[in-house]
């Protein structure tokens, strides 16, 4: 086996471990893969209960007030700081611990609850959004979710309050995409009272001001000469914690502090462990499905902002003795991002509601939305950019800031890339299985193995004849539904015939792996509105509307969704794959710009 086989066993062994060790129930992105419509994770389209509603009512009536008088975005991009003061009142309101239980002083939200929070200022200021995330997606998040309840204790109740900060820090210079490549060493102590930390962490949101700082690093495993990834609760005041650099000075989110910083021989003691010994990494998956939910809601907020900003420019301006809202083109970029707003809302809701529900296994789902959102917004920031033409690239209007602080959400907790390559392996592990049952048997027939490949080929075989059924309630999307079917059952033919096509290979090309995983997103976005739009004419027809609310975007949104799912799937036989490998390794391996144009 030559050393790259020996990384990409050692790599498969470890997802194994990591991603497959528990009970695997079909959520519904892996249903997706296998040809089915698990409709009880998405319909009827969740609502946050009454009684929440009202008190979530009142926070959000709290929070604009507070966000309209005090949180200045220009000027925190300025100056690169968030105030203590925006600080303050965001911890007055509960925003700072909004899901965590009323026992420890939080306001014990729901993540659907929470979600319309982190909107509402991400309609505003994505420094404030990305800093709250990072302190309350996700700095506070493992202690929420794998403390004790003396842990929990302890911390919790100035964390929540916003009196105290907290960070997560998982990335260094070896280990950014490669997440499971963390270096920093946690020894334990020869008494076992503590753990000895070495190692520097990079690029990490809220360090320098964060009092809590959730850290992953190695630990050994017992009886081996392995290490694996444990979560410590690190405080700055712990002797040999260095603050190397506080403030990297960046593109965007100019308002977060994001600092590098060393652990020199720090001692923590053995009860600030969060979660089992060795399953650090489970715990940041774990808590970075939290952080790209809030993602996706920080998105939709900002994406209603270039909404709001695109629609008042096109209906001001004038040129050719038009408004630009007249012009087609102009009109298109406007729909585009109404939308992409709308898919966002729904897909951020339905997703955040899996955690509500408790519902095991949404990893591909939040990771979906993830990469949907954060692209979508990118589109939307760049066509409300060109709505405003040259008065777009001066800064006494918000879109440079706006462009500039939008690139981050490609690249944070999990490059795109890496996400979309992820969606797609997972989602056809599945099938994968039940096609390898198949082979096996085939390569080496056995009683028992007869009857699980029959299962097997039964399965794959039914899910390639059958259309799923999507269950809308309402008469007028019934077409749509059938046709979200189709496309799901086509999906899933896409699927198999790729992986009987490339068979192992396939965990390589990904090239292939971006269209499946492209059309699984769309069809999970579909599947969020049409949801959505189900839930709202139910919800007027019970209210005795006699208007049907107005669904054009949603509408506008399945049309376009439907048709890149077709062309997603057209594109893994229809493709200039070979080309692009080629084009890319007469560059890579010419090492020069001018040999390979
Ligand atoms: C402003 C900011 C705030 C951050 N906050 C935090 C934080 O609070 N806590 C924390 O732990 N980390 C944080 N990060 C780190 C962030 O999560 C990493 O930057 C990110 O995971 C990418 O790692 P990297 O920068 O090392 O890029 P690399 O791993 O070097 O990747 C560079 C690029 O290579 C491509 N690439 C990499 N691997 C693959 C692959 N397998 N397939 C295809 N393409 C690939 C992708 O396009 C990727 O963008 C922050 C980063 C920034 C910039």
């Amino acid at each position: 086996m030559n050393k790259l086989d020996e990384q990409r066993q050692k790599e498969i062994q470890q997802a194994e471990e990591l991603l497959f060790a528990g009970p695997q129930a079909l959520g519904f992105a892996k249903g997706l893969f296998q040809g089915h419509f698990v409709s009880d994770w998405v319909m009827p389209y969740p609502r946050i209960p009454e009684a929440q509603q009202g008190e979530l009512d009142q926070i959000l009536t709290e929070l604009r007030k507070f966000l309209n008088a005090d949180l200045d975005a220009a000027e925190i991009d300025r100056q690169a700081d968030i105030p203590r003061s925006v600080i303050d009142g965001l911890g007055r309101i509960g925003v700072l611990g909004m899901t965590a239980p009323k026992e420890y002083g939080g306001h014990g939200f729901s993540q659907m609850a929470n979600c319309k929070v982190l909107e509402e200022i991400g309609r505003r200021c994505a420094s404030t959004s990305v800093f709250v995330n990072a302190h309350h997606s996700i700095g506070i998040r493992a202690l929420l979710l794998f403390g004790t309840h003396e842990q929990k204790q302890k911390w919790l109740p100035k964390l929540v309050t916003g009196e105290q900060l907290g960070a997560f820090a998982l990335t260094e210079k070896e280990a950014g995409s490669d997440a499971a490549n963390v270096q920093m060493q946690a020894r334990p102590s020869e008494d076992g009272s503590h753990f000895i930390l070495n190692g520097e962490k990079r690029y990490i949101t809220n360090a320098a001001i964060a009092h809590e700082l959730t850290v992953m690093a190695r630990t050994p495993v017992p009886g081996s000469d392995k290490t694996a990834v444990t979560a410590f609760l690190v405080t700055p005041d712990m002797p040999g914690f260095e603050m190397i650099e506080a403030r990297m000075p960046k593109t965007g989110i100019k308002g977060t502090a994001t600092g590098r910083f060393a652990l020199r021989d720090v001692k923590v003691p053995k009860e600030n462990v969060l979660g089992p010994i060795g399953k650090g990494l489970k715990v940041a998956l774990t808590v970075l499905d939290f952080g790209r939910t809030t993602f996706g809601a920080c998105c939709t907020g900002a994406a209603k902002t270039c909404l709001e900003l695109a629609i008042a420019h096109a209906n001001t301006r004038r040129q050719f003795n038009r408004t630009l809202g007249e012009f087609e083109l102009v009109k298109k970029k406007i729909a585009r991002i109404a939308a992409d707003a709308y898919a966002m809302e729904a897909m951020t809701t339905v997703t955040a509601a899996f955690i509500d529900r408790g519902l095991e296994d949404y990893m591909l789902e939040t990771a979906m939305l993830k990469v949907f959102t954060t692209e979508r917004l990118w589109e939307c920031v760049n066509d409300v950019f060109q709505i405003y033409g040259g008065s777009a690239y001066f800064i006494d209007l918000p879109l440079e800031r706006m462009l500039r602080d939008a690139r981050i959400n490609q690249i944070g907790e999990g490059a795109n890339e890496v996400l979309t390559s992820f969606i797609a392996l997972v989602g056809m592990r599945g099938p994968g299985m039940e096609f390898k049952e198949i082979y096996d048997t085939m390569m080496k027939p056995s009683r028992d193995g007869m009857s699980k490949a029959w299962a097997a080929g039964k399965n794959r075989l039914s899910a390639t004849v059958l259309v799923p059924d999507v269950p809308v309630q309402s008469e007028q999307l019934r077409a749509q539904a059938r046709q979200l079917g189709r496309l799901i059952r086509h999906f899933n033919f896409a699927v198999n015939r790729a992986l009987i096509t490339y068979r192992e290979p396939i965990l390589d090309m990904q090239l292939v792996q971006e269209r499946i995983a492209n059309a699984a997103m769309d069809l999970f976005a579909s599947t969020c509105v049409l949801s959505r739009i189900d839930g709202e004419i139910q919800f007027a027809g019970r209210n005795g509307n006699s208007v049907s609310p107005d669904h054009s975007a949603g509408d506008l949104f399945l049309r376009q969704s439907f048709r890149r799912i077709r062309g997603f799937l057209a594109g893994l036989t229809d493709n200039d794959d070979k080309a692009v490998i080629a084009a890319a390794k007469s560059c890579l391996t010419s090492g020069s710009a001018t040999t390979a144009a």
